[in-house]
């Protein structure tokens, strides 16, 4: 048998595949009944450069998926396609000082190559691209279609703006205070933004969470993202402006502590209080100081600065006039910018009293009973929050409400490339939309397309300028652009009918596909487009659009890739890019790879010395399996067999149930080494045959070449094996069972049986239950083949 040789074989079988359309899904008829079909998606890539390792993991563990369950008998749809929109494009672009389309095209081709070069089983009839104008048609209408139901809205509010991108940052955007994308410390500005209402869908996005298969720890960031909390809105009067204002609180107990009152520097308020302000001139600097200021640097600050506006608000409890400050430690992003400050129950407004010499009153007592509470003295503080509310209720002045941390989402953005907003302005007529017969708003070739802080389309009068489509006369269009997170809120849809001219998609197709069976990608999205998504098609449930609640229903978040060290080798000039990678290993050895040098779910780091450790065992594979081929057919029984049914069984265990991807490598890896020992034993052809079925979804080219030199065919279309249950050889250890840390049985388990059974064994254990003794089991560690820790 000659050498194995992956560059020609992986040519040969990526060309027969292409010709054969073998990744290629056709939708179904009218009328077909969903149930063997199967959705397996990965986030798509920004083409903003050409892809890395950390693809690599992402878009094999998908494409392992996809062979897996294909040959389970599913129908599978696995599409691909680009984030061609956006910040990290247009930054690429500027860097590399062309224009975005043409930067994101080039890479949008070298993408390409990448990923077939991979040999990733894509359906490529349904590729998009965010920036194509037959994509982004679609996302002006949904944006219509949100417009007309009151989603989508125009004001003026404070943002968060990067000074380095010269443009306005989502929420999500902020990190630690700094620009997601380019680390620059983030400013305050008010500026009017286009917003999506997604805090009406607050309540739906967390109790939603109980139909979707997530990981716990991604739910539990979108709550606390969400963040909400229950409490009472207090309304206190100002005279001078014949205003109640509302404050939200989750500690309406303490009301009558409420010695003063406080307002974030970006409340609207504020520049109607400075004109009757008799300390006007104070107060509007210190706005202006503390507008410059990041949100970190004003909540860590050790001292809790404010300015007096020298007017009042009255308490609603104790009636008593309280002053009102202008106050940093006040955050326009949680509550409604206003707060009772209860100098006597909350540490910063401690502080705050203390320093300005304002009164602190306590009126909750060590024992949680309130004092100087009025007719309330002397109730449970518990019991009072309820009956002030209600006893403020009657009065006008309160009533119980819940409170979120999630803000509407701001989505425009005062940059070139993104989707253009369709709205004009017209004096006469206000905000009109783009009539839906007029899409796409076409983004016009602008000669200067940086940023400068006012929007680059602004400048291109010839579009800018139009005529109002509802009075004719003269208008501007909007000259913002959309965040490209608006472009992949809906990516997953379009996917399902991608060619359609005429809807952005068909609601039976997506109805037929979706939700997505199995998603994959990076847990950075948690707060931004895994929540951004889950609001697009909430809305278009209730639009009609779709017949699904959510769009992903089961999730798996990768690790980071790091490359490892500096123990790359220098002659080859370190070597990362992954097709280059491909051509000097093999795409087979790069795949296996980046599968097997940790758990998927994990941080890992790979080298190139792991990429050669994995061709080795490609070519003993090519080698052993080549012997094999040779070996008469049949053997019913014997070690090798029984070896093969083993791998079988836990490899489809581990895919399929378990969601694990480099232990099937290792197994099938013991199965080839059993087979090495001797190639020509009974039973050698049914394991050959056994470890290159079992390894096609990992490496799919040489396991194809190898099926055919066993004497069959088209492997990515035989059904996927079946142990055989009476070859399995039920393997015993003897099971240590823990409680606390401490040693209190040994029983006999099966090697076979799951973390729940054994779990299950441990807490059935007598000994075990005098320890427990009813306390209920917080925690159980399994080290599976050894012992189970039930912590108490
Ligand atoms: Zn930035
Ligand atoms: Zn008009």
């Amino acid at each position: 048998m000659e050498k194995y040789d992956p560059k020609t074989i992986e040519a040969k079988w990526q060309r027969v595949w292409e010709d054969e359309r073998a990744f290629y899904v056709d939708n179904p008829e009218p009328g077909d009944e969903p149930g063997d079909d199967f959705y397996m998606l990965e986030m798509l890539p920004y083409p903003s450069g050409h892809l890395h390792m950390g693809h690599v993991l992402n878009y094999t563990l998908g494409d392992v998926v996809t062979h897996f369950k294909r040959r389970q008998g599913l129908q599978v749809l696995r599409p691909m396609g680009y984030d061609s929109f956006g910040l990290p494009a247009e930054n690429a672009a500027i860097k590399e000082g062309g224009h975005p389309r043409e930067i994101v095209e080039a890479n949008i081709a070298r993408i390409g190559t990448q990923m077939r070069r991979l040999g990733w089983a894509i359906d490529w009839d349904r590729v998009i691209a965010a920036h194509e104008p037959g994509y982004y048609r679609w996302t002006q209408w949904l944006f219509l279609k949100f417009f007309e139901k009151g989603l989508a809205y125009r004001k003026e509010a404070p943002v968060n703006w990067c000074p380095n991108d010269q443009t306005v940052l989502a929420n999500e955007q902020v990190i630690n205070g700094r620009c997601e994308r380019c680390g620059a410390v983030v400013e305050s500005r008010k500026m009017e933004q286009w917003f999506f209402r997604i805090t009406a869908y607050a309540d739906a996005l967390l109790k939603d969470h109980e139909l979707i298969d997530w990981p716990e720890r991604t739910k539990a960031i979108q709550r606390n993202w969400i963040g909400r909390s229950e409490g009472a809105e207090l309304l206190f009067r100002i005279d001078e402006l014949d205003l109640d204002v509302p404050v939200f609180t989750t500690r309406p107990d303490t009301v009558f502590g409420a010695t003063f009152f406080l307002l974030a520097p970006e409340h609207p308020l504020v520049d109607t209080l400075v004109e009757r302000s008799p300390n006007a001139d104070e107060v509007r600097e210190y706005v202006r100081k503390t507008m410059a200021k990041r949100g970190e640097e004003r909540v860590a600050a050790g001292e809790k600065t404010g300015a007096f506006t020298g007017l009042y608000a009255v308490n609603p409890a104790t009636d008593e006039p309280i002053p009102i400050w202008v106050a940093d430690y006040v955050l326009m992003d949680y509550g409604t910018g206003a707060i009772m400050a209860v100098p006597g129950h909350d540490e910063r407004d401690r502080e705050f009293a203390e320093r300005h010499g304002l009164p602190i009153r306590e009126v909750v007592d060590e024992d949680g009973v309130l004092v100087n509470s009025g007719q309330f003295s002397g109730l449970p503080a518990e019991e009072a929050q309820q009956a002030i509310v209600e006893w403020l209720g009657e009065r006008g002045r309160g009533r119980p409400a819940v409170s979120f941390r999630l803000r509407d989402w701001g989505f425009s953005r005062q940059r070139y490339w993104g989707c253009p907003i369709p709205i004009i302005y017209c004096d006469r007529c206000g905000v009109v939309p783009v009539p839906e017969e007029d899409l796409p708003v076409v983004l016009p070739d602008v000669e200067d397309y940086r940023p400068k802080g006012k929007p680059p389309l602004a400048s291109n009068e010839e579009w800018l300028n139009v005529p109002c489509p509802s009075c004719g006369g003269p208008a501007v269009r909007e000259a913002d652009t959309m965040d490209t997170f608006v472009d992949s809120s809906w990516y997953f849809l379009r996917y399902v009918d991608p060619h359609n001219d005429q809807a952005p998609f068909e609601r039976w197709l997506v109805d037929y596909w979706l939700p997505v069976d199995q998603y994959v990608g990076g847990i950075d999205h948690a707060t931004g487009h895994l929540l951004y998504s889950r609001f697009f098609v909430k809305v278009l449930n209730e639009l009609e659009l779709v017949g699904f609640r959510e769009p992903f229903q089961r999730l798996f978040h990768q690790g980071w890739v790091r490359q490892g060290g500096s123990k790359m080798s220098k002659s080859r000039g370190n070597v990362t890019a992954p097709d280059e990678l491909a051509d000097m290993y093999g795409a087979d050895a790069v795949r296996l790879y980046i599968l097997f040098v940790g758990p998927a779910d994990q941080d890992m780091d790979w080298t190139e010395e792991g990429v050669e450790g994995i061709a080795r065992f490609l070519r003993r594979l090519w080698r052993i399996v080549g012997e094999a081929a040779s070996a008469p057919e049949g053997g019913e029984g014997g070690p090798l067999v029984r070896k093969a049914h083993e791998t079988i069984a836990r490899v489809t265990d581990d895919i399929g149930r378990r969601f694990v991807f480099n232990t099937p490598i290792a197994a099938v890896m013991e199965l080839v080494n059993e087979l090495g020992r001797d190639p020509a034993a009974p039973g050698a052809r049914f394991a050959a045959e056994t470890a290159v079925s079992l390894i096609q979804p990992y490496a799919p080219h040489v396991a194809e070449e190898l099926w055919s030199r066993l004497g069959h065919e088209r492997l990515w279309e035989q059904p996927w094996p079946v142990a055989d249950e009476s070859q399995l050889e039920r393997e015993t250890f003897e099971l240590v069972i823990q409680v606390n840390g401490k040693v209190r049985d040994r029983v006999e388990a099966s090697a076979a049986e799951s973390e729940e059974e054994l779990i299950a064994r441990a807490k059935a254990s007598e000994k075990v239950q005098a320890q427990l003794d009813g306390q209920e089991v917080r925690q159980a560690i399994v080290v599976p083949g050894k012992l189970v820790n039930l912590v108490v």
